[in-house]
């Protein structure tokens, strides 16, 4: 089922790599035909290219919607060669039958990353192109269909050593072709739904292109793979991995998590994250980002162990020197310089991660999470809380640095699984509590914790006590807030919203706690 190639339609936006690839073809006698501007591109290098024009007999209109659109090109893709009667009608008709198309698309997806206008997005989206794919796709034991730069290569080759295309390559890249059609009317279908305010469009559609196959996924037994979402521009997916080994399932997730968490303190000061199974289990703001470092470690330097580093500024020597003190599994950070780079290369398991900057913690986007048979998408949880969103509502007002601590922890909390409880001093965290089925329970769990920190850095009594706390969620009752106090936390801040806000105010202020509100929630499972 190897078949020959005599003719090649070529017809490319992203013109990369299509000189040679077409110079190739030429060289082993195929025929070529192209559209305008792929044409024209081909001829300036020298090659002989026929024009789409002369199969069909129509010129390219209307801005080029209307280019390949014909029997003249479609007839030459789908006709089967070994059908009598389709070997007729191209015979009766003048078709000349097309063995390779090469195709990539208008680029909608750059487009739209771009923050084009709505008619620029509506003029790139491509017809012609997804149909030619489609066509060739259906066709493959005939036709060989070409939609990414990278697959030229293989192509080349077979033609090289076998004179045709094998029947295992063209069916790899019919699938191929039929998830990039897929994944460019998913992007159109996504821009489209927005453009015109959906917020619940009757159908989702998700796509991503594969960066990496992966061992193994949560665990060993789980098949895996990282897919990124086409014209990326932040987050986790842009960063570039320098050094280390590679990377795992669990690895990813985590990092995700930590970079996530750093990102909310762009602008501000230095700030580190230390994160183990996708909660963090330290997270602090210093004078300098080492600083940042040791307090985030010291407020759970048993878990720190293994864990992955955030960074909101580049790495630095120091940094770099306290970090590789204990075993960390990544670091990420937008930069480092070189000094901190030699002290990491000395660690050649260590993964350092690089990006070149910070997420935007405010930005829109989705959240796509799969259950059984189906799947549940929300808004990202962009929600930030600031000084003037806050409810004082017990009878003691924070005092300022008690309104730092205060806001800085929620903004952890908003990190933390729920029952999310965390106490904070001085701008880092000192006692986690996370993921608890009872929010008691998290206040016990991150009281406690402060306790271990201060015996592991030698403090006379446990971090929280002086500290404020923060809860994710309102209190249902007093006795959160409660063991709260009693672990020395002096203010409290929540989202308020419970039908015992008025016990827990009371036990707020029987205690002299100092008490805001966000009416804001964040969960997070
Ligand atoms: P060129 O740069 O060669 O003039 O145009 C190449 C682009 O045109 C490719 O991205 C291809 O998918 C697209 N294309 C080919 N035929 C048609 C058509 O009939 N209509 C539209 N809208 N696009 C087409």
């Amino acid at each position: 089922a190897t078949t020959p190639v005599k003719r090649a339609l070529l017809s490319v936006s992203d013109k990369d790599g299509i000189a040679d690839f077409a110079k190739a073809l030429a060289g082993l006698g195929v025929e070529l035909v192209s559209t305008g501007g792929t044409a024209k591109l081909l001829r300036d290098e020298g090659l002989d290219v026929k024009d789409v024009s002369d199969l069909t007999g129509f010129p390219e209109m209307m801005d080029g919607r209307v280019k390949t659109l014909h029997p003249g090109v479609h007839g030459g893709l789908l006709a089967l060669r070994d059908k009598d009667d389709h070997v007729a009608s191209m015979e009766e008709h003048g078709i000349a039958a097309i063995d390779l198309l090469v195709v990539n698309l208008y680029p909608f997806e750059k487009t739209v990353a771009a923050g084009a206008d709505y008619d620029t997005c509506i003029e790139n989206i491509d017809i012609g192109g997804p149909a030619m794919i489609r066509a060739a796709a259906k066709n493959h034991a005939h036709v060989g269909v070409v939609t990414d730069t990278e697959d030229y290569a293989a192509v080349l080759a077979e033609l090289d050593q076998h004179g045709g295309l094998s029947l295992e390559l063209k069916k790899k890249l019919a699938a191929n072709a039929y998830a990039r059609t897929a994944a460019y009317d998913a992007a159109i279908s996504t821009w489209f739904a927005k453009a015109i305010g959906d917020e619940t469009p009757r159908r989702v559609t998700v796509s991503g292109t594969l960066r990496q196959s992966l061992r193994y996924g949560e665990n060993p037994h789980q098949q895996a793979a990282f897919y990124v979402a086409s014209e990326t521009v932040e987050g986790v997916s842009t960063a570039r991995q320098v050094q280390g080994k590679e990377l795992s399932y669990n690895n990813i997730n985590d990092t995700d998590a930590a970079f996530e968490l750093v990102s909310e303190f762009d602008g501000g000061e230095p700030a580190v994250a230390i994160i183990k199974h996708a909660n963090p289990c330290g997270v602090a703001t210093g004078a300098s980002i080492e600083d940042a470092y040791r307090l985030a470690l010291r407020c759970d330097p048993v878990s720190a162990f293994g864990g992955i580093v955030a960074l909101n500024r580049p790495l630095t020597e120091e940094a770099a020197i306290e970090i590789t003190k204990i075993f960390t599994e990544v670091v990420i950070a937008p930069g480092a310089d070189e000094a901190a780079m030699k002290i990491f290369a000395a660690k050649k398991n260590l993964r350092l991660l690089l990006t070149e900057g910070l997420a935007d913690a405010g930005r829109g986007g989705e959240m796509l999470k799969t259950i059984a048979g189906g799947l549940l998408r929300q808004s990202r949880d962009a929600g930030r809380i600031a000084a003037d969103d806050l409810e004082i509502v017990t009878k003691r007002q924070p005092n300022e640095q008690e309104l730092a601590d205060l806001l800085f922890a929620f903004r952890v909390a908003k990190h933390v699984k729920s029952n999310a409880i965390v106490y904070a001093k001085d701008g880092a965290t000192v006692g986690i509590g996370a993921g608890q089925m009872s929010r008691l329970d998290s206040s016990r769990i991150a009281a406690r914790k402060s306790q271990d920190a201060a015996e592991a850095c030698g403090a006379d009594k446990p971090l929280a006590v002086g500290s404020v706390v923060a809860s994710d969620a309102f209190f249902p009752f007093p006795d959160g807030l409660l063991a709260a106090a009693e672990a020395g936390a002096t203010a409290v801040i929540q989202p308020g919203g419970s039908i015992k806000d008025k016990d827990v105010i009371s036990a707020a202020d029987d205690a002299g706690l100092a008490m805001v509100f966000t009416g804001m929630r964040h969960f997070r499972h």
